[in-house]
């Protein structure tokens, strides 16, 4: 089965994003201010965001997500005026999905929602990341020290 199971923290909101593999989605990494502020926004940033402040997210066409049950929860909120279109289930404030705007073919699913025994091969590994360039100096110089210390 190539589905995986939308499901918000409550289990309020529900759904299936369909026909999911690593060539129909972008399996990313967002480090961007925006999604950080949106992870604070939503109350409790440690549980969306990693150590580095970054967001998994999943981008897939948005004719894959089908909701099932709680449709009546999403809220849209956007952090800047021109910010991306966020959508998040309101009972339990779970992030859903995020568009940046209505023409864009495209919708990023927080990886966190995301349920299903073959997930890891469904959505594949991490392709890319979007960073700043503080948290890109950073991360190398930790990669750096961790490959230092490999060779050692
Ligand atoms: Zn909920
Ligand atoms: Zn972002």
């Amino acid at each position: 089965m190539s589905e995986l199971t939308i499901r918000c923290e409550c289990g309020t909101l529900t759904g299936v994003l369909e026909d999911v593999s690593p060539k129909r989605g972008n399996h990313m990494m967002c480090y961007c201010d925006d999604c950080q502020r949106y992870a604070r926004y939503l109350g409790d940033a440690e549980k969306w965001l990693d150590e580095w402040g970054g967001t998994e997210v999943f981008q897939v066409a948005p004719a894959k997500i089908k909701i099932l049950t709680g449709a009546d929860q999403l809220k849209c909120v956007r952090l800047k005026p021109k910010g991306i279109y966020r959508y998040y289930a309101k009972c339990c404030r779970t992030p859903i999905a995020n568009t940046i705007s209505y023409k864009t073919a495209f919708a990023g699913l927080p990886v966190a929602i995301l349920h299903g025994e073959n997930k890891d091969a469904l959505l594949g590994p991490i392709t890319h990341a979007v960073m700043e360039l503080t948290r890109t100096v950073l991360r190398l110089s930790i990669l750096t020290q961790s490959s230092l210390l490999a060779l050692l």
